[in-house]
């Protein structure tokens, strides 16, 4: 079993509805939606956030997946490999 840290999260703009990619050295900062120009505060905290995605590396396969937050903490299988890691949450 091979910890995995995410890189990173896929956020939904709170005005535009417009799906961002994120490095995680974001979160908690404000940022700026691409599309509508909006600023806001990436607080995953929030509400307003729920349901958010991860993104991480396969270290198998160096792929990059994909998954919902909600497996952040759990034991998963890469999609294209097959390979078992455990998904580290944000604040490990
Ligand atoms: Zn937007
Ligand atoms: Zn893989």
């Amino acid at each position: 079993m091979i910890d995995v840290a995410p890189e990173g999260v896929f956020v939904k703009c709170p005005k535009c509805n417009e799906s961002l990619r994120v490095n995680k050295k974001y979160i908690g900062q404000n940022i700026q939606c691409k599309l509508c120009s909006h600023r806001y505060e990436l607080d995953l905290s929030d509400p307003k956030f729920e349901s958010f995605s991860i993104f991480a590396r396969c270290p198998h396969c160096e792929k990059e997946l994909r998954a919902s937050e909600k497996y952040l903490g759990s034991k998963v299988a890469c999609k294209y490999c097959h390979g078992k890691i455990k998904l580290l949450r944000l604040s490990d």
